[in-house]
């Protein structure tokens, strides 16, 4: 049996660890969560003390964490997983992070023989729980078919982008249409209801023109028009996303002031107390602004 190292159980770490471990691999994992640490017990998982600890022996380390510099502090910090890895070792990042981190900590595992793969994921925390979420892969491509194998027990849409961090720079980009497409449907959906049109009206003529989008056709009705803002996910992680995407477009040359306006939407929402809800909550900015509320008829 294969060992994987797994760092970073939260919302979405947790339960694709618990898939790892389900497909038959032992689990060593750590969190700075005990509560975290405790459930992969639970499942039948190992607990290590340290991100070096998670590392010894792993065939396989993955990390699931928020950021660049947490993915950064893990792996390279002091008691970091470098210096448990072997060499042979293959770490597969699979968080949202800037893809100049993903490459500059990749530079140094490869200096110590251990190959790197970023693989973030698409869909939601439900498709993490379920083993489907969708995989945005970079990385040499040898590499990437040998952790394959750990790779399908998380998820069943698989894409391969390219180099090291070209995984990350497609979620970005994605993330980013996704968010602006959002605001600007929030604002349109605001806008009809001010002038007097009932939401079922505007929804069912957008629906055969080039105004559709899987927001308003698929996330908004689910979430905000049917009054929930449970997540999801979070308006802080998609302001983070959006932060990410900006400075990679920035640090490319590209200007995007569209998708700018989008990001100070998403840091408003959050400055508004809207930060641990779910993202369709900006519809929420624009709904108190104009004193209406959108929202399907039950
Ligand atoms: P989360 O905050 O629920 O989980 C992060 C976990 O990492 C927490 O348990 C935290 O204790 C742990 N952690 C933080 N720093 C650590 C460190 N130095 N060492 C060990 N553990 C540490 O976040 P999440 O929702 O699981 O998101 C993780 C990543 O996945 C993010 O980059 C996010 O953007 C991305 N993502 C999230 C979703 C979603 O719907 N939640 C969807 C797709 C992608």
């Amino acid at each position: 049996m294969k060992t994987v190292g797994f760092i970073g159980l939260g919302t979405m770490g947790g339960p694709m660890a618990r898939n790892v471990l389900r497909k038959g691999y032992a689990v060593r994992g750590f969190d700075l969560s005990s509560a975290a640490l405790e459930k992969l017990k639970e499942a039948g998982g190992t607990i290590a003390g340290s991100p070096k600890e998670a590392a010894q022996g792993a065939d396989v380390l993955i990390t699931m964490l928020p950021d660049g510099p947490d993915v950064e502090r893990a792996i390279l910090g002091e008691d970091g997983a470098v210096r448990g890895l072997k060499s042979g070792t293959v770490v597969i990042d699979m968080s949202t992070i800037d893809p100049a981190y993903t490459r500059r900590i990749g530079k140094v595992l490869a200096e110590r023989g251990v190959a790197m793969v970023d693989s973030p994921v698409g869909k939601t925390a439900d498709h993490a729980v379920a083993g489907t979420l969708t995989l945005i892969v970079g990385g040499d491509r040898k590499v990437v078919e040998k952790v394959r194998p750990v790779l399908d027990c998380m998820g069943t849409d698989f894409f391969y982008c390219g180099g090291l961090g070209m995984g990350e720079a497609m979620k970005l980009a994605n993330n980013f249409l996704a968010n602006t497409i959002l605001s600007a449907t929030a604002e349109a959906l605001v806008m009809g209801v001010r002038a007097g049109l009932s939401v079922e009206t505007m929804m069912s003529v957008m629906k055969t023109t080039m105004a559709w989008n899987n927001q308003l056709g698929v996330s908004l009705p689910k979430k905000a028009l049917a009054d929930d803002f449970s997540l999801g996910f979070m308006v802080r992680l998609a302001e983070k996303d959006h932060r990410l995407a900006v400075q990679m477009a920035k640090a490319l040359g590209v200007e995007t002031p569209v998708g700018s306006a989008a990001f100070d939407v998403l840091k408003q929402a959050s400055g508004n107390g809207l930060a641990d809800l779910d993202v369709s909550a900006v519809l929420r900015l624009r709904e108190d602004q104009a004193g209406v509320k959108v929202r399907l008829a039950r």
